[in-house]
């Protein structure tokens, strides 16, 4: 081992949030796989893994970019680290990570390197922005914010450094890398991140709520159909009383492929030209119902989730409306989702364009991911 290792660390237990923090997905990654990508990105040229039993199976089926081992972990954070260190026979710089800091950015990681390797430590921690008080038996003390900070990870090191300060420190007594190597002697230097959320831990349900939203995905959707005599009205999968209905190679079902293109935008998987070319016979008159539960299991299949869905039909005649709360039922069961979680909606073009002469009939979506 040698240049910038990265020590990342998948030991903890997560019985706070009553499920695995570190080995669910988000979005289609987990919080270890996230947390290694940003510690490569940000300049660490190989991994050390501290795991439980727990999370042991998972990172070993882990595919790892750069050379990477797999050591246990301790009891305590301070013993997992600890055990890292003395894994690594040789490096110059050590970036210290906890993989529930899942949402660090690669430019943090990197700042932190640059400055170990300038100035032998970078220990990434968090500017305060709420007033912190501290509460005596009948007093409230404002402290003073410009001289409070969260500590946070990376803690990037010199490795002879760290090393010495975990080979010499008391290690009951701490929670971070930072207090040993200022018990060591050491004077550490801190890189300071913006604003609360960013390096934000994976501790409680409201933090989980906020990685979700930090990786959702968005994709946007839209298609037309012509309107023809002797052909069935199919939208949103429920067939609607009409005198004309929507020509196409499939049921041509014009607000199921809005919605299925905006699906398919949104989980980075093409589009339904791709996926079901007009060309294969496969999906002559296919129900397009049917196709979107076929990209729902795709997209399943990716680890990703649908979240919800909005679309807008746009069309002269017929009257939509008395046909929206079947389109959503039925459009929400093919996306394991519940109804609230889809909006159909409807509009005319006030007699003006080709939906507007009932000419065609056009839709578009827009969905979200996680
Ligand atoms: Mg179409």
């Amino acid at each position: 081992m040698s240049g910038v290792v990265g020590i990342l660390l998948c030991a903890g237990g997560s019985t706070r949030m009553g499920f695995d923090k570190l080995l669910t997905p988000i979005a289609g990654k987990t919080a270890i796989e996230r947390s290694m990508d940003a510690l490569i990105r940000g300049g660490a040229e190989e991994i050390v893994f501290a795991v439980s039993p727990d999370t042991r199976a998972f990172v070993e089926g882990l595919f790892c970019p750069v050379p990477s081992k797999i050591i246990e972990g301790g009891i305590t954070r301070a013993q997992s680290v600890k055990h890292a260190l003395g894994s690594i026979e040789h490096a110059d710089i050590v970036a210290i990570h906890d993989a529930a800091r899942c949402m660090v950015s690669p430019e943090t990681v990197r700042e932190s390197i640059l400055s170990a390797e300038a100035f032998g430590s970078g220990v990434v921690a968090g500017k305060v922005t709420d007033t912190i008080v501290q509460l005596g038996e009948t007093t409230v003390t404002t402290l003073d914010r410009e001289k409070l900070i969260r500590m946070q990870t990376p803690q990037t090191f010199r490795f002879d450094r760290i090393k010495h300060a975990y080979d010499t420190g008391d290690l009951s007594a701490v929670t971070d890398d930072c207090a040993l190597y200022i018990a060591a002697g050491y004077e550490p230097r801190f890189v300071l991140t913006e604003g609360e959320a960013a390096n934000q831990k994976l501790t409680t349900g409201a933090d989980w709520q906020l990685a979700l939203a930090n990786y959702a995905r968005f994709g946007t959707g839209y298609d037309t159909h012509r309107l023809v005599e002797g052909r069935k009205l199919i939208l949103g999968g429920v067939e609607i009383p009409f005198e004309k209905g929507l020509l196409g190679h499939s049921d041509a079902d014009v607000l199921t492929h809005a919605i299925i293109d905006a699906l398919l935008g949104a989980a980075g998987l093409g589009d339904i030209g791709r996926l079901f070319p007009d060309t294969d016979a496969a999906y002559q008159n296919a129900e397009s119902i049917l196709l979107l539960e076929e990209v729902v299991r795709r997209i399943e299949e990716n680890r990703l989730r649908v979240s919800h869905v909005d679309a807008t039909i746009i069309c002269e005649r017929p009257k939509i409306k008395p046909y929206a709360a079947a389109m959503q039922a039925r459009l929400a069961s093919a996306m394991h989702l519940l109804p609230e979680a889809v909006s159909i909606k409807a509009t005319t073009t006030e007699g003006m364009n080709d939906e507007g002469m009932g000419l065609c009939i056009s839709a578009s979506a827009i969905a979200s991911v996680v």
